[in-house]
């Protein structure tokens, strides 16, 4: 596959409505076999500078466009990502790795959060509070300025149109810094955004040296928000250094997801509902369930179901059709599932399904281990990868105190028939996000988000626009 034959392929970067290019370089790999599949810029400080001061400027006019017109181009911007959803889902592939039918689910979910804001575009509502016979208290919602934001490779798409549609619906203008690893899927998403009819400077995509875009993005008093996805470890960096020019943040962050099965769940239903959340992109999502808690009295028969499941998934290049599971990003990846599946074997935990990688390729085969314990790594950390650890539990106290046992709350899901149990159970875990009885959260239209060391903010629903408004109170008093 010759990814410069598609036709929204792209290299170079879009600031300010230009396509430009830098003489230094950094290579796009295609994980699969670490071929090149291109270059693209690292843009120097002062390109980096003057995309801010242009940004600035383009927000003042960006801003005063008519809510329904700027409606009207997400909606164009939408068509085109649809239109083009096969081209866009090939070069994700290409780039970050995951099978083509995931990667055309991701471009279907990117898009969706366009559609969803170009409607929320035009509901951005004020309020009038009552007061007294002679004041008017009136709330307006105005837009934040100029947003930046940085993004990871595992949702190469969907993580920055969660972001940029929301920040172009509210009147913000914003500039992106893609993961270095999947940069083309960012600059192919530019590409419809410059045919959809944006002006130049409401999006940009910038490409280069992380820590340095970074620095540059949180020291300028221009940029009034950063909105960051990806670890918990640069979250904190980038937090500190947003705080001399005091930015609204919103940081989405790592995760380490529980399940909880009971004893009254559907067997198949939770089954199946494991391996939505545990094999997606193969593993290697922030709501991939990273620890799997059973009650004692199915754990034998949960186990055996689920190990049919994970013995049929299908290890490949991800645009082979029949493909399940595909390479992981980096050798990094592969690296970290191998340490979690031997600290678990080595505590004590028993091998059920998959077995162990010693090649240089960037595989994973999918494991499965029972018998883990609160003591073993993959019990702390996130191993982002297709490795299910099962771990035993007796009742509902022990599960919740051990899924509550984490720095970390972005997603948990819970599988139980007893309706009693799951509104309790909802309700104590410290997490943003809670599944019952699926494995399946992600919606356009719900807010997404962690507590604790899993973030601050939420992205889509109608609570996504707020994050980039800013209220203004307007008395109006002596009333006569
Ligand atoms: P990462 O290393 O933090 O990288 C994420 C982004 O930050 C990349 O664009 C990276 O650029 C950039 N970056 C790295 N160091 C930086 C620095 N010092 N200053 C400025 N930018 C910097 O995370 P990752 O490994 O790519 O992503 C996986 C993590 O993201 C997981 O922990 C996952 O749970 C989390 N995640 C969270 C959500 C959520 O919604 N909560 C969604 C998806 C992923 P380079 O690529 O150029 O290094």
């Amino acid at each position: 596959m010759d990814i410069t034959s598609l036709s929204v392929f792209e290299n170079r970067c879009w600031v300010n409505g230009q396509w430009i290019s830098a003489q230094e370089t950094l290579e796009v790999k295609n994980p699969l076999d670490n071929s090149i599949l291109t270059t693209v810029p690292v843009l120097d400080d002062v390109v980096i500078e003057q995309a801010l001061l242009d940004a600035e400027i383009a927000q003042k006019k960006w801003k005063n466009v008519a809510t329904g017109e700027r409606s009207r181009l997400l909606r164009n911007w939408f068509d085109l990502l649809i239109q083009h959803q096969d081209e866009l889902a090939t070069i994700m592939t290409l780039e970050q790795g995951k099978p083509f039918k995931e990667a055309k689910g991701e471009i279907a979910y990117a898009a969706s959060y366009v559609e969803w804001f170009s409607e929320e575009a035009k509901r951005a509502y004020g309020d009038i509070i009552p007061s007294n016979a002679t004041s008017e208290i009136l709330v307006f919602k105005e837009a934040v300025g100029v947003c930046a934001a940085i993004t990871p490779w595992n949702f190469p798409a969907a993580m920055i149109t969660r972001k940029v549609a929301p920040a172009l619906a509210a009147g913000c203008t914003i500039l992106v810094k893609p993961a270095s690893e999947t940069p083309l899927t960012a600059l192919a998403i530019a590409k419809l955004a410059e045919r959809a009819g944006f002006p130049a400077g409401v999006f940009n995509v910038l490409t280069g040296s992380s820590t340095r875009i970074g620095q540059i993005f949180t020291q300028s008093p221009i940029v009034k928000k950063l909105s960051f996805t990806g670890s918990t470890e640069t979250g904190v960096k980038l937090m500190a250094q947003s705080a001399p020019t005091i930015k609204k943040l919103s940081l989405e962050l790592g995760g380490n997801a529980p399940v909880l099965v009971f004893n009254s769940a559907n067997l198949d239903q939770a089954v199946q509902g494991v391996m939505d959340t545990k094999f997606r992109n193969a593993g290697q999502t922030c709501v991939c369930a990273n620890r799997i808690y059973v009650q004692s009295e199915i754990y034998d028969a949960f186990i055996e179901k689920l190990k049919v499941k994970v013995e049929a998934l299908k290890v490949g290049n991800g645009l082979d059709p029949d493909t399940d599971i595909g390479p992981l990003i980096n050798r990094k990846a592969i690296l970290k599932v191998e340490e979690h599946i031997q600290d678990a074997l080595s505590k004590g935990a028993i091998l059920v399904a998959g077995k162990t990688q010693n090649s240089d390729a960037n595989w994973c085969v999918p494991t499965l281990v029972k018998d883990v314990t609160q003591d073993m790594l993959c019990a702390k950390e996130e191993t982002f990868g297709p490795f299910a650890p099962i771990f035993k539990f007796e009742n509902e106290a022990q599960a919740l105190a051990m899924s509550n046992d984490t720095e970390f709350g972005l997603a948990s899901y819970v599988f139980t028939q007893d309706m009693n149990q799951f509104i309790r159970v909802s309700r104590g875990l410290e997490y943003g996000m809670v599944g019952v009885n699926t494995g399946l959260i992600s919606n356009a239209a719900a807010p997404f988000g962690g507590v604790k060391s899993s973030g601050i903010g939420r992205e889509g629903s109608k609570y996504g626009l707020d994050e980039y408004l800013e209220i203004k109170y307007v008395c109006i008093g002596n009333i006569s």
